[in-house]
This record gives C-alpha cells, sequence and structure tokens, in this order.
C-alpha cells in the first residue's frame, strides 16, 4: 500500500511556500492523518559561511493550539537570527523555546541580539534555552558581559542542558541526540598549549520535536558525507526531516533517504559550494543516490524564509519515545 503525496507549489512575494496536501489511496484513508498545526520556516541557510543569498543558520518552528496561540520553537539561532525573525514578521514574545546544537558560532551567534529584542519588546513568559552544558556557563557569561542581566530581561530563563526528554510550552516534546559532529575537538585541542589541561566535551546534537501528531527531526550538523546514517535508529517515523548539506554529501543522503519512513525532507545549511551548482543537479544527485530505492514525500532545497508546513503523512498509529531511546 503505497501512499501517495500531491504536492502544491505556491508563491509569495517574500518567500516560498510549501503546502502538501496528503493523498491517500481510498480504502486506506484512515492511516492517513493530515494535521497542519506546525510550520517551519529557513530564516537561515547558510552553512559557517555566510553567503550573501543566505544568512546563518536560523529555523523557527511555530505551533498553533486553542489554548496556546501561536508559540515559537528557535532551532539554532546563527548570525542575524533576530533581524530575520523581523524581516518576517515574527513576534520576538511568541518565542517560548530555542535549541543550540552546538557551539559552533553559525549556531548560536544570534542568540544574545534575540534576547536583547526580547527584552525590548517586553516579552514576559519564561523563555527554556535548551543547550551543550558546557555552553551555557559561557552565555551566561556573555550576557552579563553585554550587561544583559537576567534579572533586568523582564523574562525568565530555564536553561536546561541537552540531555533527557524535555516538555515544552505548548505541550511538545524534545529530545536531544548526541551526533559525532564535534568528535575530532577533544583531541586536536590538546595541540594548543594553553588548552593543555582543559577538558571539552564537544557536544553536538540531533533534535526530535514531537507535537500532537506531527514528528520533526532535526539534523543539527553531522560529521562526514554519510553522517545522515548517524540518525538511522531515532529518525522514523518522521513527518518533516530538516536535512544539511554542509557535511553530508547529497548522494548519501539520498541513499540514506531511500525507503525511509519519512513524510518530506527540507535541506539546509549549504555548503558554498553548492551555491555554485543549480537546485535541479543538487536534487538529481540526492535521487540518484536513492537508486532504485523511493523517497517518500518531496526532497526541498531551502532558501532564506521558505515555509514548510509539517503535515502528519506517515502512516503510523502514533509513536512512543520508548522507541527511539539510544540503548
Ligand atoms: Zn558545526
Amino acid at each position: 500500500m503505497v501512499d501517495r503525496l500531491a504536492i502544491v507549489l505556491a508563491q509569495t512575494e517574500e518567500s516560498r511556500v510549501y503546502p502538501c496536501v496528503a493523498v491517500a489511496n481510498t480504502d486506506d484513508t484512515r492511516k492517513v492523518r493530515t494535521v497542519a498545526n506546525i510550520e517551519i520556516c529557513t530564516l537561515g541557510t547558510a552553512s559557517g559561511l555566510p553567503a550573501h543569498h543566505r544568512f546563518g543558520q536560523t529555523i523557527i518552528l511555530t505551533q498553533h493550539t486553542p489554548d496556546e496561540g501561536e508559540s515559537h520553537l528557535i532551532l539554532d539561532a546563527g548570525d542575524g537570527a533576530s533581524s530575520l525573525l523581523m524581516r518576517h514578521g515574527y513576534d520576538h514574545r511568541r518565542i517560548r523555546s530555542i535549541f543550540i546544537s552546538h557551539m559552533h558560532a553559525d549556531h548560536h551567534a544570534g542568540l544574545i541580539q534575540l534576547l536583547k529584542t526580547c527584552m525590548h519588546l517586553e516579552k514576559r513568559d519564561e523563555l527554556i534555552i535548551l543547550a551543550p552544558a558546557e555552553g551555557i556557563p559561557a552565555f551566561k557569561a556573555y550576557l552579563d558581559a553585554s550587561y544583559l542581566f537576567e534579572e533586568w530581561l523582564g523574562f525568565p530563563i530555564r536553561w536546561l542542558p541537552l540531555t533527557g526528554l524535555v516538555e515544552l510550552p505548548g505541550g511538545g516534546m524534545l529530545r536531544a541526540y548526541p551526533n559525532a559532529h564535534l568528535s575530532w575537538v577533544s583531541q586536536r585541542v590538546t595541540e594548543i598549549p594553553r588548552l593543555r589541561d582543559r577538558t571539552y566535551a564537544a557536544e553536538s546534537y540531533c533534535a526530535v520535536y514531537e507535537f500532537a501528531a506531527c514528528r520533526v527531526v532535526y539534523a543539527g550538523n553531522l560529521h562526514g558525507p554519510q553522517g545522515s546514517d548517524e540518525m538511522a535508529p531515532f529518525v522514523e517515523p518522521c513527518d518533516l526531516l530538516i536535512a544539511e548539506l554542509a557535511h553530508v554529501d547529497p548522494v548519501e543522503l539520498g541513499r540514506f533517504l531511500a525507503g525511509r519512513a519519512i513524510g518530506n525532507t527540507v535541506v539546509v545549511h549549504f555548503h558554498p559550494r553548492w551555491d555554485q551548482v543549480a537546485d535541479a543537479e543538487i536534487r538529481e544527485r540526492i535521487y540518484a543516490g536513492a537508486g532504485e530505492g523511493t523517497i517518500r514525500g518531496d526532497v526541498s532545497l531551502a532558501h532564506d524564509g521558505d515555509r514548510f508546513p509539517c503535515w502528519t503523512v506517515t502512516p503510523h498509529e502514533g509513536h512512543t519515545w520508548q522507541q527511539h531511546l539510544p540503548s
């Protein structure tokens, strides 16, 4: 029984919007749920080197609930994050949580300004910041050094290291899964004499966000061309995968996607070399990597400001966190 996805592409002046319509086989409609209460906007899609048309990595996930209204989860806050939120009409006061995947600056350089803007706009609700444990003291020190004392912000911050399952405001659940993106740092840092006695955990994480019937997987940054394989234990089933193309090779991404229960894939974090290659050719490489295998749904190469609703299209009867706990 194969579900088919009809993808309707629409254009707006500011950004491309991709409403996805799930079409089920007539005798199998019960299995397909179409829930559109989550949307992501890829505010910044560059890798570690910003480009003329790509800001540093910042993704905003918006969910709507009758009780809470609209609330935002920020997935990494790269350079310019606050400006990008303004440019695309997002209300900083609606940011309820922020996930920082790792301490490379292209994933958090916009965090402090984002907090400053929240203060100026008189945000009042608690803000949860999930970050690598060893980065949290550095963020706090940076805030103090910027005269942004937490006592003056006007809203409480709850700093949480990236361990375990966290329930976020609005009812979503987030779990971080460690990956090998920074596995080389601990060894290399010993070559720097002044840091010889210091140990770095060099934490880096993928994130899985689950809300209502939607399951979103965020790759963060991975390690090496086959880095997507690290997500194999927890990626399925998911309705939306946010993949990366700075470290991962497109052919290898296609191989990884083939045959998996992944609704739609949005690719971000473009290495500058891919800016020299047409989107159509990158997509060809991804699909070539899948070989005879089938990639479900659509693979979208995101540009700054694109919006993607997360429809639950995966024909599963619910999933439990127990299925995805690391062994
Ligand atoms: Zn990185």
